[in-house]
């Protein structure tokens, strides 16, 4: 069977476009999901934060925890945290949990009584006193 050349043509262009949509579906299935830093750092280390939209920004929930350890004061750990909000009914006081990310943080100034029960009420141990 002999193609003409438009046919040749089209064929050349589909398979190109099915290279391209092989292609894009493999990138976004590795793409981190936004505001989520456990599913980054589940693709590997957090040397995945170079593909995580929220790397370097005020609401890296990782730079948090840092943050927070570096000055000895309690916080929540985000990889953890399963945002069931237990530490929020016990200790509202100390805790709330952030709508962007779903995940629970410790309040400025949180009395340590109640950052303790939120401790001791969080099913993952995520509360870090
Ligand atoms: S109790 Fe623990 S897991 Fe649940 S929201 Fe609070 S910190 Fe997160």
């Amino acid at each position: 069977m002999k193609l003409t050349k438009t046919a040749k043509a089209l064929l050349i262009g589909v398979a190109a476009l099915a290279l391209v949509a092989v292609v894009y579906a493999a990138v976004d299935a590795t793409a981190p999901t936004a505001g989520v830093h456990s599913e980054n750092t589940a693709l590997g280390t957090t040397d995945n934060c170079s593909a995580c939209p929220f790397a370097g920004t005020d609401q890296c929930p990782a730079a948090a925890a840092d943050k927070a350890q570096a000055t000895d004061k309690p916080y929540v750990d985000t990889d953890r945290c399963i945002g069931c909000g237990k530490c929020v009914k016990v200790a509202p006081d100390a805790f709330a949990i952030d709508r962007k990310t779903s995940k629970a943080y410790v309040k400025g100034g949180a009395p340590c009584a109640s950052v303790a029960k939120g401790a001791k009420a969080c099913p993952v141990g995520a509360v870090q006193q």
